[in-house]
């Protein structure tokens, strides 16, 4: 018989036989595979608390299991190992060290939000993928991702000068993951601005690029900005600190 999503079962508990009776009846053939039971106790109670408290997992708790995140994901499609209904559905369980299995390709998300827009229980099942990575990287389960250290470029541009400054922050994130500058993809980028861009609008992004002027009177708001957000951090903290002691 079939199995639907065969690679999340360890392949030690499939059982197939050549052939098979069962209280006297014989069901080989179709029926000739079988899947030994297993007991869990390393789940946490707590997990998908916890998960509710990162951004993007306030409503993980929400899911029916309907698939259609998974249906629908942009991953999937290349690699159906990429299954964020069985994620959500570990989560709820709390079974962490199930998903930590997948831990590296969980980060690999790539925020299309083709799951979040067809849900139909409002979880955000892209922003539960997010939740999930930044969890595993604050207990230490992985390094930070890749994703984590763009958003980091951004967010610290904008709190030090009040604007993006595109080829900074590419530039910034390139050299913080040891890629290298000429990519081709970005040498192709660069080339069509070069030829299609008048002449006023290339010299404004050299000045920017070099001079990287700020919002005026961006000092003060940018260090009231800096305040709420450490302030947001240290109260997400203690939240998960609450509740895993609930
Ligand atoms: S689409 Fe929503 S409700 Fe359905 S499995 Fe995915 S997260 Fe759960
Ligand atoms: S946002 Fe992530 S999980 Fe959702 S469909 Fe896109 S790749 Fe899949």
């Amino acid at each position: 018989m079939a199995i639907h999503e065969k690679s999340l079962i360890d392949p030690d508990r499939i059982m197939t036989h050549e052939s098979l009776v069962v209280d006297g009846v014989d069901v080989s053939g179709h029926w000739n595979t079988m899947v030994a039971p297993r007991f869990l106790s390393d789940y946490d109670d707590d997990f998908s608390r916890i998960i509710r408290q990162y951004p993007g997992g306030e409503n993980v708790h929400r899911c029916w299991q309907c698939g259609s995140c998974t249906n629908s994901c942009t991953m999937y499609a290349q690699n159906t190992d990429f299954n964020p209904r069985y994620w959500i559905y570990l989560t709820n369980l709390g079974l962490k060290n199930e998903i930590l299995k997948d831990k590296e390709i969980i980060w690999t998300c790539v925020s299309c939000n083709k799951c979040t827009n067809i849900c139909p229980k409002d979880v955000r099942p892209e922003g539960v993928m997010k939740a999930l990575a930044h969890w595993m990287e604050e207990e230490g389960h992985t390094p930070k991702t890749r994703s984590t250290i763009f958003d980091e470029e951004f967010t610290g541009q904008v709190l030090d000068h009040g604007r993006i400054e595109d080829a900074h922050v590419l530039l910034n994130f390139l050299r913080k993951t040891k890629q290298s500058y000429f990519q081709d993809w970005l040498v192709e980028v660069v080339k069509r601005i070069m030829r299609h861009m008048p002449v006023a609008f290339l010299s404004m992004l050299g000045w920017n690029f070099v001079f990287t002027p700020k919002t005026r009177s961006w000092g003060r708001t940018g260090q009231v900005l800096r305040d709420y957000v450490r302030e947001q951090k240290e109260a997400a903290h203690a939240r998960m600190k609450e509740t895993a002691h609930v």
